[in-house]
């Protein structure tokens, strides 16, 4: 049983400790790490380490305590709207992430449509491509969400959700971009869709909102997805993703603030006082709010353009360098910096994709594995310019090596969204406990070392139910410490001098 240190230590010691266990952290200083990392180089990062140490202590709990936070979230708020095209009576908050500002919103669906329509079981129709925040909503909030096929283009299929729509249905949505392929949903024929039928309509773009804006500036072909669209009645917009705060900074915007007034929570009869709490979080820390506040105030409109130039220049030479290698392709037309790598079907047959992204990983180069169709998936960031050379020469030696090993295909989507996870979350020695479960599961022998190969064996599990348990165990060890965690060495003060 791990225990507090019995006697303090120096602060040196501690930090010293802290260098050490970062050893074997990704890292995204090399830009060979996809989506986890926004960094705006050295000056900004600077900046938001500053800005975040200034309000360090604040909290935005009681925005009257600190009118200093109150307006920076007024502002940040504000900026955002303005970028999202949406007018004067657009109102919002800034939440601690993306997922927060999805709960939010779909909180708010919830509770508007059951003081406005009397609804008490609702459901909320997406295109399948939406971020499981919205699951998450779905399940912490009881909302059943309905899942919509997409296109052929990965986009929504605005005829398949209208088919899911009933008289309990709220809201609907769509992405600016999805995560998968990177492409904008149509959200006009989504926005028309819910006003025909009388819905709230969602747009996140929690990836796309402080890119796609620039994007459209710098005259690449964008679909209208924003306030401009008539219907669109909130959007959820990280600041921690293409804004490049830091950590824990996402905007959650309406259409009115009449309609925000449902996310608001309020408590009356707590003894400690009336209790009124705008998001999800009760203590909000002031240190994310100013960080984000000062790099809109720092880069500006023209340092956000400048930067998506230099990420659309690196996006179009990865494309271009990916059609030129045999055996995988861009998959759909991405709308910005995201792109989707498959196996192509012109070239090499049974390439495995998931053997590319275990030998990219190989390499050093991270890349996230995706299902429907499988798939490794790129987050191009400012943190990738100049990069982009060594990361094709990685990419077409990973091509060639993977391609005389076996297809050992997952053929559900359960094992997939497991691999997937696990591949991510992974540190090695969960990858091998899981591994031997699954292993023993599947009554198979011997441990894959490589996650396709992982991917085969989680494919031959039977249920779904065990699947998801599985990733349940798997959650579980990695928010445990390990058995043979022995406690970080402590020298306590009179052992120091
Ligand atoms: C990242 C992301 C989210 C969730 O945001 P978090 O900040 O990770 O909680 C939601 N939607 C899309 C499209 C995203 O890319």
């Amino acid at each position: 049983m791990l225990t507090l240190p019995p006697h303090g230590q120096d602060p040196k010691n501690v930090l010293k400790n802290m260098q050490a266990m970062r050893a074997n952290d990704a890292r995204w200083q090399d830009g060979k790490t996809f989506s986890l990392v926004f960094d705006p180089g050295e000056e900004a990062r600077q900046l938001l380490k500053d800005a975040y140490c200034l309000f360090f202590s604040e909290n935005a709990l009681n925005p009257s305590a600190f009118p200093s936070l109150r307006r920076m979230e007024h502002e940040t708020v504000a900026m955002t709207a303005g970028l999202l095209n949406g007018n004067d009576q657009v109102a919002g908050n800034i939440t601690s992430g993306g997922t927060e500002s999805i709960l939010m919103a779909l909180k708010t669906a919830r509770d508007y449509a059951r003081d406005q329509r009397g609804i008490t079981e609702p459901n909320i129709v997406l295109p399948i491509t939406s971020h499981p925040a919205h699951d998450k909503a779905g399940a912490y909030f009881n909302i059943e969400i309905r899942h919509a096929p997409t296109q052929t283009d990965y986009t929504a299929d605005v005829d398949a959700m209208a088919a899911l729509i009933d008289d309990n249905t709220i809201l609907i949505g769509g992405s600016a971009v999805q995560y998968a392929q990177g492409v904008v949903d149509p959200i006009q024929d989504i926005a028309a869709l819910a006003q025909e039928h009388d819905l709230l309509c969602h747009v996140d773009a929690c990836i796309g909102g402080f890119m796609l804006p620039f994007v459209e500036k710098l005259g690449y072909p964008v679909p209208l997805w924003d306030f401009r669209v008539p219907g669109v009645t909130s959007i959820s917009c990280d600041l921690h993703k293409y804004a490049y705060a830091s950590k824990g900074a996402s905007a959650i915007l309406y259409r009115d603030a009449a309609l925000r007034r449902y996310q608001f929570h309020a408590y009356m009869d707590w003894p400690g006082g009336i209790y009124a709490s705008p998001t999800m979080a009760g203590t909000r820390p002031g240190g994310a709010l100013a960080a984000a506040w000062a790099i809109m105030q720092h880069l500006g409109e023209a340092g956000y353009l400048a930067i998506a130039k230099d990420v659309m220049h690196s996006t179009q030479q990865i494309a271009d360098g990916i059609a030129a290698i045999d055996g995988i392709q861009v998959l759909g037309t991405p709308h910005m910096s995201i792109i989707g790598i498959g196996a192509s079907h012109s070239g090499l047959t049974g390439l495995d994709i998931y053997h590319v992204g275990d030998e990219l990983q190989a390499r050093g180069w991270m890349a996230d594995r995706q299902q429907h169709p499988n798939s490794l998936h790129l987050t191009i960031s400012r943190g990738h310019h100049g990069r982009e050379q060594a990361f094709l020469t990685a990419l077409a030696e990973a091509v060639e090596a993977a391609q005389n090993q076996p297809i050992k295909h997952a053929t559900t989507q359960a094992s997939l969204a497991i691999a997937n996870g696990l591949t991510r979350l992974l540190p090695s020695r969960v990858f091998g406990a899981v591994s031997r479960t699954a292993n023993k599961l599947s009554g198979g022998d011997g441990v894959p070392k490589r996650s396709a190969a992982l991917y085969g064996m989680l494919s031959s599990l039977p249920a779904r139910g065990e699947l998801q348990e599985l990733v349940l165990d798997a959650l579980d060890s990695l928010h445990s410490l390990p058995k043979n965690h022995t406690a970080t060495q402590t020298k306590d003060k009179t052992s120091e001098s």
